[in-house]
């Protein structure tokens, strides 16, 4: 089941784990005992590793607007460099 938000009216905050069906529901606050409306936001995301959330995000990026790039990563347009060693050329060439 998944994690609600919800914001009491004296102001305290509070997660409940409860049914979708539920969610919007009002729920009682743990500490006031009052009916509490559900919260939206990023409390959890605030909560969340930078490192993690990073990632998250470029990923979600990516879905829409790929980076474009012009080489394959990883790679250098170099030439491939020249080897000296005799045994060398005994192997095969592409
Ligand atoms: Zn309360």
């Amino acid at each position: 089941m998944p994690t609600y938000s919800y914001r009491c009216p004296e102001d305290s905050r509070f997660d409940l784990v409860r049914p979708m069906a539920e969610a919007d529901e009002p729920a009682q606050c743990p500490h006031c005992g009052q009916p509490s409306r559900r919260v939206f936001g990023a409390p959890a995301l605030r909560a969340m590793d930078s490192r993690l959330r990073r990632a998250l995000d470029a990923g979600e990026r990516s879905a829409d607007a790929p980076e474009v790039v012009t080489s394959v990563p990883g790679r250098s347009r170099r030439a491939t460099p020249v080897t000296r060693d005799p045994r060398h050329a005994r192997l095969p060439r592409p």
